[in-house]
């Protein structure tokens, strides 16, 4: 195994607030290590067009705090062709880099993946806002997703009190109803609508029935983008049946601002030490790992669990939002 002089980093896909300390703390492990940090922009795509640039200790100055990305991000589908990929890999040839490490979400660690099955020296950090990578407990970025949505519907919960509406707050997840689940938690809702468990519209006029038999001054439902009816939809049928709800519903759908925003304590303090694990863990031999949390502790998985396993959402915490919504 080559000794590693050049590390290069990488955010890729779906942005997220917390990549930029991940950086940082790639950037600034790596020096302290005398090995040089390359950043590259655009993610894979940067890597195709060989948009890269050596860092130092300054490039990073200043950055903890903000949200998005410094070095941007990208999706990019010449990256998924094996052609792609050998441009990819000789132009981390031609920059002398030793190892890389890549900052982002499942898709980008199955990109990362590819690169270690063609032996080159990667090791992956998992950012993205929907908690969906197996392997970790929190990925980076969730925090903060999770506090700009229960801002959201703590905000929601007064308006909606004062008019007695029902509101459908619809969330980001895909595949995945993590942050839904968890901001109905955390925010009281009333109902959480999540791709796990498949539902229909008369169930959730039957909720909002209930929710005013039993008194409430308002119906706060929180629903992933990923369940079975879209929150748009879902108003289209209970204004349909108006008169049998009691409330009248109002729609929210909160998109990309929860891609946003300053990372909060927890995603900076977890993608600090992530960040810091994978430059550590390359120098210390590891390759086609990812860092992931579990227990309170940074270990690696190898990228291969993590491609090919689904993390599966927690089903008794679901069952204790139900237990609470009376
Ligand atoms: P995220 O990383 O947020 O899940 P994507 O799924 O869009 O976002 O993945 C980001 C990029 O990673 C893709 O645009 C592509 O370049 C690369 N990628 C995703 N899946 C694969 C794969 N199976 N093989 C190689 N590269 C991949």
């Amino acid at each position: 195994m080559g000794v590693i002089r050049r590390i290069g980093v990488l955010t890729s896909g779906g942005d997220g607030p917390g990549m930029n300390p991940a950086i940082r703390a790639v950037v600034r492990t790596a020096l302290e290590h005398g090995v040089t940090p390359v950043g590259i922009r655009r993610g894979y795509q940067g890597l195709i067009d060989n948009d890269v640039q050596e860092m130092n200790a300054r490039s990073v100055g200043g950055i903890i705090q903000r949200g998005g990305t410094i070095l941007g991000t990208a999706r990019s589908p010449e990256f998924m062709t094996p052609r792609g990929r050998m441009e990819a890999l000789r132009n981390l040839n031609e920059n002398a880099l030793d190892a890389l490490v890549v900052i982002g979400g499942d898709g980008s660690l199955r990109g990362a993946l590819e690169l270690h099955r063609q032996g080159f020296a990667v090791v992956g950090v998992p950012a993205s806002i929907d908690n969906d990578i197996y392997g970790t407990e929190m990925a980076i970025g969730v925090d903060t997703a999770l506090n700009t949505l229960l801002r959201s519907i703590d905000m929601i919960k007064d308006t909606a009190s004062s008019h007695r509406r029902a509101f459908l707050i619809e969330t980001m997840g895909r595949d995945c109803g993590y942050l839904a689940l968890m901001g109905g938690i955390a925010g009281g809702a009333e109902m959480v609508l999540l791709p796990e468990v498949p539902f229909t519209p008369e169930e959730v006029l039957r909720g909002l029935q209930n929710a005013y038999i039993k008194g409430k001054s308002h119906c706060i439902i929180v629903v992933a983008e990923g369940a079975s009816h879209r929150a748009e939809e879902l108003k289209a049928y209970l204004d349909q049946h108006r008169e049998e709800t009691g409330f009248e519903t109002r729609v929210t759908i909160l998109g990309h601002v929860q891609r946003g925003g300053s990372p909060s304590a927890f995603d900076r303090i977890l993608a600090t030490r992530l960040g810091v694990a994978a430059v550590e863990k390359l120098l210390a031999g590891e390759r086609g790992v990812m860092v992931g949390l579990a227990h309170g502790e940074a270990v690696s998985v190898p990228l291969e669990e993590v491609a090919g396993q689904k993390k599966v959402l927690d089903m008794r915490l679901y069952e204790m939002a139900r237990m609470l919504d009376k």
